[in-house]
């Protein structure tokens, strides 16, 4: 389990980006939402979610979440 946090404040993207508790990009204490302890970043994220309406993972802890802005899930491959 890993304690997850997501940060207050968005990215110039305008995403708020989800972090573990010791990724070195995590934000201050003062910036920050403590969100849980889950199993996998995937959990997090969904918990994000319900009060952040745009939530993406980090590129340095959390890989496996995140997304390029222009990956949305709307953007289908053919
Ligand atoms: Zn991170």
């Amino acid at each position: 389990m890993q304690h997850y946090y997501v940060s207050d404040l968005p990215q110039v993207d305008g995403y708020h980006v989800i972090h573990t508790g010791d990724c070195r990009r995590l934000p201050l204490p003062h910036s920050r939402t403590y969100l849980g302890a889950y199993p996998f970043a995937v959990n997090a994220l969904d918990q994000a979610r319900r009060f952040r309406t745009a939530v993406n993972g980090c590129l340095t802890c959390t890989p496996g979440c995140y997304q390029g802005v222009m990956l949305s899930k709307s953007s289908k491959i053919s």
